[in-house]
């Protein structure tokens, strides 16, 4: 996509401060990071959102994940990390280039991300019935 932000990345039209690169794959520091050390990984061909990635791509790109975490993890000497994927506008994507992040976390960082409650009643089997549906 000639206007995609991260496809100006992989071409070298835009800056990045790169962290790993493979055939497939590429993975570099966000400019705005959560923690020191946030990383996105994405495709090198673009594609929006998981709903538009195929098996293959997919597996490529949660593989340069997995090699990068560990690193991610070793170099800020971080205690865990966090994976996320923003998948559209309203779960909070800005850049509609598939990219996974990776979160360096803490001993007492402080951060929530997932606020969360206990599950109510009808938020079980029913939904879950739903999901099955869709598959
Ligand atoms: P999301 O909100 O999940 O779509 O995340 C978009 C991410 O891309 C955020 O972490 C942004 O800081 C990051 N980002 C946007 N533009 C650039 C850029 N030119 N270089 C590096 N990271 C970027
Ligand atoms: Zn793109």
């Amino acid at each position: 996509m000639s206007d995609c932000i991260f496809c100006k990345i992989v071409r070298g039209e835009l800056p990045a401060t790169k962290v790993y690169e493979d055939a497939d794959t590429f993975a570099f520091l966000t400019i705005q990071p959560t923690n020191t050390g946030h990383t996105l990984v994405i495709p090198k061909v673009h594609a929006a959102n998981v709903f538009e990635a195929t098996p293959e791509l997919w597996g490529k790109v949660q593989e340069t994940v997995r090699k990068v975490a560990s690193a991610v993890e070793k170099g800020v000497a971080a205690d865990g990390v966090n994976i996320n994927s923003n998948n559209r506008e309203h779960a909070g994507q800005q850049v509609d280039h598939i990219h996974i992040h990776i979160i360096p976390r803490f001993k007492n960082d402080g951060l929530t991300l997932f606020p969360h409650h206990d599950r109510r009643e009808d938020e079980g089997e029913p939904v879950a019935a739903k999901i099955r549906a869709a598959l």
